[in-house]
């Protein structure tokens, strides 16, 4: 991606979803601090037990043009979140990227793929690049009214898909996660860190030997959503804490190719990410934990790196000029998402509760930056 180009009004579009107290907040009486006056508007009171001093202010009121409440529901976040857009983009030949940022708890995981029991498949699914599904018998419930946005994306891609018969469609879909700067393989279960390479050919980065799986059904692209969240399961359960420090990344990339009457032919090639973001208050945790900051860095320097990236992005004197794309993992295979004709959603979670609001007034306002890019 050329870092020149001049980056479109809407390349990245910010939207907040607030989760409900959660039963546990309701038993020890926390109190909700995020209320919704309209408009598109979020305040958030009692300020005054973070902010100290008698000057302070107690509340502080931010806007955004999409604004999902507690009472939302999955379909809704679906609907008017705009990744109806991303996946048509995606169709048109454009990169694309959805991404949830918030700290460890507040529903990344749950908007993207719904709650925790949504798949819970203990055996593992034996995929092969040309064909998904050996052995799985039971595929998810697709009236499941919990189901997150990659599953309700993969339906709303399909019918988009089925309606254009005179186009050829190749997808493929890939799985990875990036844990302390190393990136593993959710498909091929044998956690080993894969190199991230720079194509000449394709102008973007990759990641080296990555396990495809050529999809040709929906429930092809299904069984790698549920084999890759089974690894991920796997994988936090051996080292502690590993999902609110990892990144996972699914990947659908989409190949057209169309002959017109008219002896036109033209092939375009887009993609869909979707980003489960490691926990943002990992990235002064780590600071915090007494470790050097070259420790602390590599731990989540991809999420520290995202950060620069897009304030650079939304400063309209760096916009123009160098930014920091390569420093990172996750910026590397995101770039050309992030930048040029690329399209991002970014989905900040926040949740209501007092003893959260440290971390909400943090990722009201890393979303009040980013939208302005
Ligand atoms: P994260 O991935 O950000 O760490 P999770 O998605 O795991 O957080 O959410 C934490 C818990 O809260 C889960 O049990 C999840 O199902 C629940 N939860 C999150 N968001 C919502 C929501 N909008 N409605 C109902 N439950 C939610
Ligand atoms: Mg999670």
């Amino acid at each position: 991606p050329d870092a020149k180009q001049s980056v479109p009004e809407d390349s990245i579009n910010v939207v907040i979803r607030c989760r409900p107290l959660s039963q546990k907040e309701i038993e020890a009486h926390d109190a909700s601090v995020v209320t919704f006056p309209g408009g598109g508007q979020i305040l958030l009171s009692g300020l005054d037990s973070i902010i100290h001093g008698d000057n302070g202010p107690k509340t502080k009121q931010f806007s955004f043009n999409v604004v999902f409440e507690p009472r939302a529901q999955q379909p809704d976040v679906f609907l008017y979140s705009g990744m109806t857009r991303l996946v048509q983009m995606a169709i048109e030949g454009f990169s694309t990227t959805c991404f949830c940022y918030g700290q460890t708890g507040s529903g990344k995981t749950h908007t993207l793929t719904g709650p925790p029991g949504m798949f819970n498949r203990k055996k593992p699914i034996f995929l092969s690049p040309f064909c998904s599904q050996f052995n799985r018998k039971k595929p998810p419930d697709p009236l499941h009214p919990d189901h997150g946005i990659i599953f309700r994306s993969f339906l709303y891609l399909f019918s988009l898909l089925q309606d254009r018969q005179d186009v050829h469609y190749v997808l493929k879909a890939t799985f990875l996660e990036i844990y302390n700067e190393k990136v593993i393989d959710l498909l091929n279960n044998t956690r080993r860190s894969l190199p991230v390479r720079w194509s000449k050919k394709s102008r973007s980065f990759f990641v080296e030997n990555l396990f495809t799986v050529d999809c040709e059904e929906l429930d092809d692209l299904l069984a790698v959503l549920e084999e890759g969240m089974r690894n991920r399961s796997v994988g936090a359960h051996a080292m502690n804490d590993v999902s609110s420090r990892s990144h996972t990344m699914l990947t659908i990339s989409i190949t057209s190719e169309q002959l017109m009457d008219n002896g036109v032919y033209i092939t375009k090639a887009g993609k869909i990410n979707f980003v489960d973001l490691a926990g943002s208050e990992m990235t002064k945790k780590t600071l915090s934990e007494g470790k050097t900051l070259r420790e602390a860095n590599n731990i989540n320097k991809s999420l520290m790196v995202l950060g620069y990236c897009i304030s650079s992005l939304s400063d309209p004197k760096k916009r123009g000029g160098h930014i920091p794309y390569r420093d990172s993992k996750l910026t590397k295979l995101l770039a050309d998402s992030l930048a040029g004709s690329g399209v991002t959603l970014m989905i900040a979670t926040i949740s209501p509760a007092l003893s959260n609001i440290s971390e909400s007034l943090n990722t009201l306002r890393y979303a009040a930056r980013a939208k302005r890019i």
